[in-house]
């Protein structure tokens, strides 16, 4: 099995799918693998350090391309990338399936075999290749840290000659990953958080990290699915949740929003209108703008400044903390990879329930019927 690892082609990409760690993991088990030259850079990772572990380097992306049997990415390759991409070979990576599923085409057309990482079920055989939970940890950390640096106050309480400072107040929306991450990052910086999320599981965890949990009564409603995540919720609890947020709000010098339901926009849970009452000075770190966002106001990609509060909607937040993403992901896709290295060479068990969940196309025909009816309707 050959593998290339690219340059990541999105200017404001820092990460890399595999580092020098993942090419041993892949070559100790007969893999042979060949970077681009420089594609490590901003992860700390230099050419003489890929071929220490193993890999050659090559300047031709094109050669790369046509050769690779499997090229593992960030995020999906360009269009020009894909169309010459070797026949039958495997691209596995962040390919957002769901949402531009028309930016796959070429890929499929050259009878490639797509593998997402979005879609890896969430089983406990596939942890150590969750590479949503590896890039939301890095974000609600950074969130935090970015927030911290741009608010006009201190964090933690200080007891000065010159009077005492009261810690920084922190509203978490949304205890998955990033915002337990987001939590425990505040908390160890001093300052007193809240949160809320809609799966009542989440209190618990909420209070184990030495937070407020915002009690909202939804009468009882089912909020999560099978899988343990929060569903779609009706427009009437979605309001509760929001008058909670919105008096919470009125005392927080920093928000940080995380809320999502997978497929779907991110939740609405600060309106306009809650943000005209927050005090200037304060911000809004709104780590679902991919989705849309939790802020109403929040411009995905852009901060803007709206009476005085900011409003941060990151785009890659992950991509701001290259080293340790992009050390997490590889782990994450070396693992993964390991499912289809058999000898050395490329074995695909259709029948393995975590290459079955991810596979999006195989040998050119899109197999997940989910991403068949998004490319129908972006049509
Ligand atoms: P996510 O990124 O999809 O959503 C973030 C959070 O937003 C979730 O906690 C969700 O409940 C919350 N949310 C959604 N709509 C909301 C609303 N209207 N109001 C308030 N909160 C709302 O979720 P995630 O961080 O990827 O994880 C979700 C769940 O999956 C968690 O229970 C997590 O522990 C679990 N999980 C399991 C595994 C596993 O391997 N078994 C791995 C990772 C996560």
């Amino acid at each position: 099995m050959f593998v290339a690892i690219l340059k990541e082609a999105r200017p404001d990409e820092t990460r890399v799918a595999l580092t020098p760690d993942g090419v041993k993991a892949l070559a100790a088990k007969g893999a042979t693998v060949a970077v681009e030259s420089g594609a490590g850079l901003h992860s700390g990772a230099s050419d003489a350090d890929y071929q220490a572990a193993g890999a050659t380097i090559s300047t031709s992306r094109d050669e790369l391309l046509a050769s690779a049997d499997v090229v593992p990415v960030v995020n999906a390759l360009p269009t020009a990338d894909q169309q010459k991409l070797k026949s039958g070979s495997v691209m596995i990576g962040f390919l957002r399936p769901l949402d531009e599923p028309a930016a796959l085409e070429a890929a499929i057309q050259r009878g490639a075999t797509l593998f997402s990482m979005e879609l890896v079920p969430r089983i406990t055989r596939a942890q150590s290749m969750d590479a949503l939970s590896s890039m939301a940890t890095v974000a609600g950390y950074k969130a935090v840290i970015l927030a911290a640096d741009h608010l006009p106050k201190l964090f933690p309480l200080l007891m000065t000659a010159a009077g005492t400072i009261p810690p920084a107040k922190v509203l978490v929306l949304g205890a998955g990953v990033a915002g337990l991450q987001a939590i425990a990052t505040a908390r160890r910086l001093g300052a007193v958080v809240e949160a809320y999320d809609v799966r009542a599981a989440a209190g618990e965890q909420v209070k184990s990290l030495g937070a407020k949990f915002l009690e909202v009564d939804l009468g009882g409603l089912q909020t999560e699915d099978k899988g343990g995540y929060a569903k779609e919720l009706s427009p009437e609890a979605l309001e509760l949740g929001r008058q909670a947020i919105a008096r919470a709000a009125l005392f927080a010098d920093v928000v940080i929003t995380t809320a999502q339901v997978p497929g779907r926009r991110a939740p609405l849970m600060i309106p306009a209108a809650a943000v005209n009452d927050m005090r200037p000075g304060s911000i809004i770190m709104d780590l679902a703008a991919p989705a849309g966002g939790n802020c109403e106001l929040t411009q995905p990609g852009q901060t803007i400044d709206y009476r005085g509060v900011t409003i941060f909607g990151p785009l890659n937040i992950a991509a701001e903390m290259p080293v340790h993403a992009s050390m997490l992901y590889s782990r994450n896709l070396s693992n993964f990879l390991q499912l289809i290295l058999k000898n050395g060479e490329l074995k695909i068990d259709r029948a393995d329930e975590i290459i079955a969940g991810s596979c999006v196309a195989f040998g050119g025909e899109i197999v997940n019927e989910r991403v068949a009816a998004a490319l129908k309707a972006s049509a």
